[in-house]
This record gives C-alpha cells, structure tokens and sequence, in this order.
C-alpha cells in the first residue's frame, strides 16, 4: 500500500500501543541544550534512572550563552549555572557535549543537519519547539517539553499521537528578492497559526525541489508557529549531496546503502493525503509581519488588511490599512535556527554590501554555529557586515528569544530574521519584533525602516 514518508518512519519506530491509545515510539536521536534539560537530568536522578542510550544523544549549549563577553564564568549567574549543570550531566551520562570552546557549538538545529546527525528517515526529538526544522533532510521531528526530555533520556521513546499528513506544494519560481522566509510566512498567513493542528505538513512542489537545504530547514522550522506538530520534505538529491561527506553521515560503501534505504523512505507517488493545498511561487512577496503572531503578515507592497481582533494594532501600533514599509526600526537582528546558516549570511550580506547602518539602528549578526561563522568569516561576509556598522557576535539563539544578554529595551522595534513575534519574545515585554527575510532585515537597518529589498537588489551586481 503506499505510504507517506511520515507513515514509513511512524510505522518503522513504533514500539507498541500504548492503552492511551497513543503510540510509544522509538526516538533515533535526541538533542539537548542547557534550557530545558538541567530539571528533566535532576528528575532522572531522583528516580535512580540512567540515560537509556547516550550514544544517540548529543548536546550544545546556545538558548542562553551570551554572544558576547564569551569567556567562563559567564558573567550572566544563570547562564554559568546552567552551562555548567549541562557539563556535570553530560559528563556523568557519557553524553558528547559542544561548549562555547568546541568548534561544533552552535543552535541545536543548525549542528544537527550541519554535522550529519540528522538523516533522513529517522525520528528525532529536542526540547526545542522548532524542532520540526530537521525535516528539511526528510526526518520527523518532534519538539518536546522537559517531562518529555526527561522520559526520551530514560527510555529513548515517547508517547505520541498519531497525526494526519498535510501536503502542502509550492510550484513555480520564486521572484529575485523573494527568500523561503517569504514563502513561509505566507503558508501560515493562508493557513492560519492554528491550521496545522493535528498535522504534519510535507512540504514539495517545483518550489520547495529547487531549495537548498538551508532554504528547506527555513520552511521546516516554521511549522510549528502554523500549528503543524512536525514538517518535512521528501529526501532527494539535494539532500543527500548534502550529507555526503559530513562528519556524522555514513560513509563509503555504507553511505550508498543509507541513500538506498533513504530513497525508499520518501513518499510513494501514490500516497494519499488527508489534505492538500497549492502554492503559486510566484505570486508570493517579500513578506513582514506586522502583528503578534506568525500568521499575521503582509506582502511589503500590501495594506493591512483589518482582523477580528484590535490587540495585535494596539501593541503593534500599526492601524488598519497601514503600511509595512515605512515604519522606523530600532534593532535589526539576522541570526537564529530559521534564519542564521550560511546563506543567509550571504543574502543579506548582498544587500548591505557598500552601504553603512543607519545611526539611529543597532544592528547584530549572529551565526547558527561556529562553522557558519568560520564559513562566513572565510568569504569575508564578517568584514562587510563590520564595515556597515554590524556587530558580528558569537553563535547562539541570541534575540531570537531574549533569554541571554541580547535584548530588546522597552518599545523598541526589531526588524528580526527569527521565527516567533509574540509579545515579550525578544526580552521586553513591551518590545515589538516585525519577522522576515535576512535580506530585507539587511535593507532596514540600512534604509533604518522596512523597505522592500527588491528596491536595493536593483543596485547590486549580480
Ligand atoms: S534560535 Fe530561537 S527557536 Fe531556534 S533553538 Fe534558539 S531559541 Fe529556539
């Protein structure tokens, strides 16, 4: 009978039903990082519990650490006690840890791909919502919550519930100045933040056949701000040229095995669906949100248009009918799990290429990890980003949520590369953070308001 990929790689890890109805399934991998694992190790403890199988568990440290002032002990109290907690427990389970001196730190779902954890076919699971971002290498992904991290490092499974299977096709070819953020965002503005709920999204289409990887992990991560549990994306070439050759992938005669079974993984042509919904490539935009979730976005060249709800404007401050473009920023920050790998770096580093950062802007560029920093600073992506009047800072989760030294200050407006807007995200809880496109993050903290980056490719070669 044909299957869907997600079906297969349900189907291959479950261990049994669960009288709950649930299914107990196997997980391949386990990410962790200092945040929500200090209590699920300390939980594991008390019960005179060991970690099941710390071969398939791999950590960093990146939600707190700062991305300044680097050296230890951190100057942030909390920060030092969970880095440390995180070393004592990794130290005491057998479990490889990449602290702030490995060259393998990073975000957990940028080391992941980037290292060749994640494969495809397998289940994985973090205590990380954007989990879902590792389905870009055709795996399921699932982000799980401290009890849950807790249960994974006991018994290497979790009870899950089964979810339908969503495709979601994006044909056609995007437009110059138009990135998979944009593509994103406005699955989730048509679909709605709580659309997926129940679902796991498999993204194709001529679209998504075209992207990178990087470009596929950007789609992936955000599943879940539509609602979807998991997200991913049939493996295919791309994918395993992706792979070949990274320190965690098979290799030899082993990693032509793996792309046998891999190819076999991804969906059959005849799968059924529980639904489907089209994208046109290219009629999409460079997309902003303007309001307090994800799904509350606009095409840059667009009004906005009035909803049901006035709290989104009274915190924004934007009016019915308004304009994106325009609107005056104070932070721009391009970093994060959906937005910080290379070739972000690289298209942002495009448009501000020539140009310095507005005076009233502070600007910051965060890598995803210190390969991506080291692959930038190779190109010297890292002195057109100093010449413009960036901060160039070390790899972490930084002011994607604000939980370390990088932060918004009251009202401040952040043209931001990350993937959440809601209110008290970036650090203040008065701070309001408009998502996009690293490039059009680039072109506000020149311009020092949103613009629509198209206008500044215009000036740059090619
Ligand atoms: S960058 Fe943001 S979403 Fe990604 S892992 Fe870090 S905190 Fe989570």
């Amino acid at each position: 009978m044909a299957e869907t990929l997600f079906e297969k790689v349900w189907n291959a890890h479950a261990v049994r039903r669960l009288p709950s109805g649930q299914t107990q399934l196997f997980v391949g991998l386990h990410l962790v990082h200092e945040v929500t694992t200090p209590q699920a190790f300390d939980m594991l403890r008390q019960h005179g519990w060991k970690v099941a199988y710390p071969d398939r568990t791999f950590a960093t440290v990146d939600h707190i650490v700062p991305t300044i002032a680097r050296r230890r002990p951190f100057l942030d109290v909390m920060a030092e006690e969970m880095t440390a907690a995180l070393e004592r427990n990794c130290r005491d389970a057998g479990i490889p840890l990449w602290t702030l001196d490995s060259a393998n730190q990073g975000i957990v779902h940028v080391i992941g791909p980037e290292l060749g954890l994640t494969q495809p076919g397998m289940t994985i699971a973090c205590g990380d919502s954007h989990t879902s971002t590792h389905g870009a290498l055709g795996a399921i992904a699932f982000g799980i919550g401290t009890s849950q991290v807790r249960d994974v490092l006991a018994s290497q499974c979790l009870a899950l519930d089964p979810l339908k299977v969503r495709r979601v096709d994006v044909n056609g070819r995007l437009a110059a100045g138009v990135y998979a953020k944009d593509v994103i965002l406005t699955i989730i503005r048509r679909l709605g933040v709580d659309g997926g709920v129940g679902f796991a999204y498999e993204y194709g289409g001529s679209a998504i056949d075209a992207m990178s990887i990087d470009e596929r992990m950007t789609i992936c991560n955000m599943s879940i701000e539509g609602g979807a549990r998991v997200g991913y994306i049939n493996p295919d070439e791309t994918t395993f040229e992706f792979l070949r050759g990274r320190p965690y992938a098979p290799a030899g005669e082993m990693f032509e095995r793996a792309a046998r079974w891999w190819r076999h993984m991804a969906s059959d042509r005849d799968a059924a669906y529980d639904d489907r919904v089209t994208f046109n490539a290219a009629s999409i935009e460079p997309t902003v949100t303007w309001g307090i979730n994800p799904g509350q976005s606009v095409a840059v060249s667009e009004p906005i248009a009035a909803v049901a709800t006035d709290e989104a404007f009274a915190f924004m401050g934007f009016t019915p009918g308004a304009r994106v473009a325009g609107t005056r920023i104070d932070v721009a920050f391009i970093g994060s799990c959906t937005n910080g790998r290379l070739s972000d770096l690289e298209a942002a580093a495009r448009v501000v290429r020539g140009h310095r950062v507005a005076p009233h802007v502070k600007a910051l560029v965060v890598p995803g990890s210190q390969a991506v920093a080291r692959a930038a600073e190779a190109r010297g992506l890292h002195e057109v980003f100093l010449e413009a009047g960036f901060e160039w800072r070390g790899a972490g989760c930084s002011m994607c949520l604000g939980m370390n030294t990088d932060r918004l200050e009251g009202q401040q407006v952040c043209a931001s590369s990350s993937n959440r807007n809601f209110k008290g995200r970036q650090g203040s809880p008065t701070g309001r953070t408009l998502l996009m496109s690293p490039a059009m993050v680039a072109a506000a903290a020149v311009a020092g308001e949103i613009v629509d980056v198209r206008t500044m490719l215009d000036e740059v070669p090619a």
